[in-house]
Parts: structure tokens; sequence; C-alpha cells
């Protein structure tokens, strides 16, 4: 993912990173939301250019309420499905646990016999 930091129109790796050419780091989820916006994630490579030259010129960008809505429901089902991944795991490991504990209760019925 190619992304550019909202502040100062710099490239960065990746949408949450710290920008190496103004330092700020997007916190919350106002900001997050607002650099995922930024980020090759919703705008093609034609546009981050345009973005970022217009931020080098020393203009701010605007956000309209309406594209940060559409970046934050994205932004909430990836939330939803990492929760759903670790809900997951903690039921595998659960029934791993279970497996364990009927093996040992079932050799302490057979080695008691
Ligand atoms: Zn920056």
């Amino acid at each position: 993912m190619k992304a550019i930091c909202y502040k100062c129109g710099d490239y960065k790796p990746s949408a949450w990173k710290r920008c190496t050419g103004c330092d700020y780091r997007p916190v919350g989820d106002d900001e997050k939301a607002k650099s995922l916006f930024c980020s090759s994630h919703f705008k093609s490579d034609k546009e981050l250019e345009l973005y970022s030259k217009h931020l080098k010129a020393g203009k701010s960008l605007e956000f309209k309420p309406k594209d940060l809505e559409v970046v934050t429901v994205v932004l909430n089902s990836k939330q939803n499905h990492k929760r759903q991944e670790k809900i997951y795991f903690l039921k595998l490991i659960g029934a791993f646990l279970l497996t364990i504990a009927f093996m040992v209760i079932f050799y302490f019925i057979q080695s008691s016999k």
C-alpha cells in the first residue's frame, strides 16, 4: 500500500506509519480515517500525486464528511474482522485444551480399572 501524509504531502509506505517528512503520525479514528483516505486503498496513484502536490504547495486537504464516512465503515469492518479472528483463535485453543483434558480423564479412568 502506498499513502501520503495528509499534513505535508510526503509519501509513506502505509497510511498509519509515522511520516518521515513532518514526523506526524495519525492517532485516533478520525485521523486514521483521513490517513487511510489518502492511501492507495481509496485513491489512485494519480489522485495521490495530485494531493501530494497540493499539500506541498502549502494548501491543506478538505475532507468531506461523506468520504470519511466510507473510510470509517471500512475501518470498522476491518476491526470487526480482526476481532472475529481472535475469537476463532481462542475457540481453537479452547477446543485443544478440552481435548487434552478429556484424554487425561480418559487415561485415569482406564488406569484405575
Ligand atoms: Zn508529513
